[in-house]
């Protein structure tokens, strides 16, 4: 049997006829075709990626590159998931951090 649980307050949705709703985002580099040029078509890719991987292998400490394509999906349950929809970004919850009440 699965389990679900709300990613974001934990709560359990295991049990039949639980509402559970799922949220898939997918988070990519925005890049502008128009910025191709010729040079970039003719840069040896292979040898770049060998490089990467030899780099990679060499265990360095330079910061893990940024994925180009993350998908995400998530199960609320669906107090979070009323949340989520009125405030995907947490823009306002960040707000109300600014203005806290006297
Ligand atoms: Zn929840």
């Amino acid at each position: 049997m699965m389990h679900f649980s709300c990613d974001v307050c934990g709560k359990d949705m295991t049990r039949d006829g639980a509402e559970r709703y799922v949220v898939k985002m997918e988070a990519f580099a925005s890049c502008d075709p128009g910025v191709l040029t010729d040079g970039d078509l003719e840069t040896d890719h292979i040898e770049e990626m060998a490089q990467l991987l030899s780099d990679l292998e060499e265990g360095g400490d330079a910061p893990a590159p940024l994925p180009a394509c993350k998908k995400m999906r998530f199960d609320l349950c669906p107090a979070c998931f009323r949340k989520f929809v009125n405030d995907p970004l947490g823009r306002e919850s960040a707000a109300k951090f600014d203005f806290s009440p006297n």
